[in-house]
């Protein structure tokens, strides 16, 4: 398949069955060695691999030439075969070499080594960066599973629709990039923060299984797992039960697994956000490691010490074995750590040889507590005990973030660890200025119908039909039930400090076509860069996009973002102000 009118194979292709036929091969130089002056052994190298060429009538190549290599494979000579490299046990002989395009130094190798260059210089240069072995395998696992993900969805009858680039703004809670329209001055289309609307819309419109690989681009702080853009499995269906969105959605997952790396994972399991929360103190759990948050409250009820008395809720973790290694200072550390994130403090325990508790806190706590503590929490000797009490939400924060801190191995370390975390809170705090209640996670999930009497009274108690698809601590998506009627909608949106004419003003395109007939639906959308990035065992997903931007947002080869000229913002109708300093 791979040759061509220029080469009959690929370099990493040749083995011992090759010997004696001719072939040529084309590629870059990855290394040369001289021996003497007419002998040198040229390393080809293409996205397969490298094969030693052995050239004896002297040729001038360097570094990143691109060449092509006629010659006659050949076994290599005793002592000198390679086992590390899978072509080791050949070489060519009798080639002839063409200079096909010379090449400047490259600013870095073009092997692993570069791995240590500094992000920046990398991606300055990504064309020769991607010619790396890391990169290319890293590109060819994504493009596998975004054709297993294609193959799964056809398979299960989706449809592939596209959806508009230029779109309104919506409400579904990133800053939006906005694209100023030249026709209306004054007037701007957003980036889609991803093709929400457009997707409830089709099933409106009786497409029934859409789906979509999307590009959704989101104006929010980059990091490890987040670009501004990135690609998302999108799908909807019709007239489906939230097992029928689950059940589909895994079968995709599967399938991009199985094709990454071979192993179909079992069933995705299941916990609830509320369980997610008591155990491990996040909505997106790592279950790679225990170290589970334990309830204690009870077991302080009628306590006399002060930090814990009358605490709404009081939990602990054990940091197994740690006990030694977290001096005063790692442990004021994990402190501080704490109330940064708004805790009124940290009790810590350590589990003395003799099975007593070591803390200044122990003199506060009855022979019966600290008894019961140990019971609870497992404590042996060389255990720390870290301890939370103040309200639920800030208890399972705190401890789920130094549990992470303390226990969570690398994102793409095995085994991976998939989970649906279901019944999603409907509103998540609230906002500061208006006082209303947050979306948990946009305003088009349908309310939990066990809840929805709560919906005045208690909305904070609301749950929805909403889930996310949690892989090793790292969230890969969501979706949730929709709602279908517009009256319902209309009453979130209210609850969210939306009224009826702002939602008709905003969302009227989307509201009124509701009013035709529209079906029970819901669907679900889960981050591809951050599936890629971890079954190719990649901490970033910077490394499993070919031209990322960096951190800070720009992209060091391209230079953008870059000013545009007077006179295109004035076609546009637009004036700058100057940059803050
Ligand atoms: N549009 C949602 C998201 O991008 C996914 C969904 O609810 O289907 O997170």
């Amino acid at each position: 398949m791979s040759a061509t009118s220029m080469r009959t194979h690929m370099s990493g292709e040749l083995r011992s069955e090759h010997i004696g036929q001719a072939v040529s091969v084309c590629g870059w130089v990855a290394s040369r060695r001289e021996h003497g002056t007419q002998l040198a052994f040229v390393d080809l190298r293409d996205h397969t691999g490298v094969v030693q060429c052995v050239v004896d009538n002297g040729v001038d190549v360097r570094s990143e030439f691109v060449i092509r290599v006629t010659g006659v494979v050949r076994a290599r000579l005793e002592g000198t075969v390679n086992k590390n490299l899978p072509t080791g046990e050949i070489e060519l002989g009798e080639c002839v070499v063409e200079i096909l395009r010379t090449a400047e130094p490259p600013p870095f190798p073009i092997d692993a080594r570069a791995d240590k260059v500094e992000e920046n210089t990398r991606l300055q240069h990504r064309y020769l960066d991607i010619r790396r072995e890391r990169m290319q395998r890293n590109l060819r696992v994504r493009a596998k599973v975004n054709s297993a993900i294609r193959r799964a969805m056809e398979a299960q009858d989706f449809v592939e629709v596209e959806t508009p680039m230029l779109v309104p703004s919506t409400p579904e809670g990133a800053r939006e990039f906005l694209v100023p329209s030249r026709k209306e001055p004054g007037s701007f289309y957003a980036l889609p923060q991803s093709p929400q609307l457009f997707k409830q819309l089709l099933m409106v419109a009786g497409i029934d299984r859409y789906y979509q690989i999307a590009r959704c681009l989101r104006d929010e702080d980059l990091r490890a797992d987040r670009q501004y853009e990135f690609m998302q499995l999108d799908a909807e269906m019709s007239f489906v039960s939230q097992d029928d969105v689950l059940e589909a959605i895994s079968e995709a997952v599967m399938a991009a697994a199985e094709a990454a790396t071979g192993e179909r994972p079992p069933a995705i399991e299941r916990i609830t956000w509320h369980d997610a929360m008591n155990r491990f103190g996040v909505d997106k759990p790592d279950l790679r490691f225990g170290m589970e948050l334990t309830e204690l409250t009870d077991a302080f009820a009628s306590t006399e010490f002060k930090a814990f008395a009358g605490a709404a809720s009081i939990k602990g973790i054990n940091a197994s074995g740690k006990a030694e290694e977290m001096g005063r200072n790692k442990l004021d550390g994990l402190t501080d750590r704490a109330k940064k994130i708004g805790a009124k403090g940290l009790v810590w325990l350590k589990v003395g040889a003799d099975g007593s508790l070591d803390s200044p806190v122990a003199k506060f706590l009855s022979a019966d507590e600290q008894a019961e503590l140990l019971r609870r929490l497992a404590g042996v000797p060389g255990d720390l005990i870290l301890i939370v009490a103040d309200d639920w939400e800030m208890t399972c924060e705190v401890l789920g973030t130094l549990r992470n801190d303390l226990g969570r191995p690398p994102v793409w370390q095995g085994p991976y660890r998939y989970v649906w975390v279901t019944e999603f809170p409907l509103f998540i705090g609230r906002n500061k200025e208006t006082g209303k209640p947050k979306p948990g996670h946009h305003p088009f999930c349908r309310p939990h119908p066990d809840d929805l009497d709560k919906f005045e009274t208690d909305p904070m108690a609301v749950r929805a039909l909403a889930y996310d698809l949690v892989l090793n601590g790292w969230e890969l998506g969501s979706g949730s039930i929709r709602i279908h009627e517009s009256d319902l909608q209309r009453r979130v949106f209210n609850a969210l400090g939306i009224s009826d004419e702002e939602a008709d003003k905003k969302f009227g395109f989307f509201l009124r076509p509701f009013e035709y007939g529209a079906p029970p639906h819901g669907g679900f959308a889960f981050g591809i860069d951050r599936l890629v990035a971890i079954l190719a065992g990649e901490e970033n997903i910077r490394e499993v996009i070919a031209f990322p931007k960096t951190q800070s947002g720009s992209d060091p080869m391209t230079n953008a973002p870059t000013p545009p000229s007077p006179s295109q913002l004035a076609e546009l109708g637009i004036r700058t102000l100057p940059a803050k300093v």
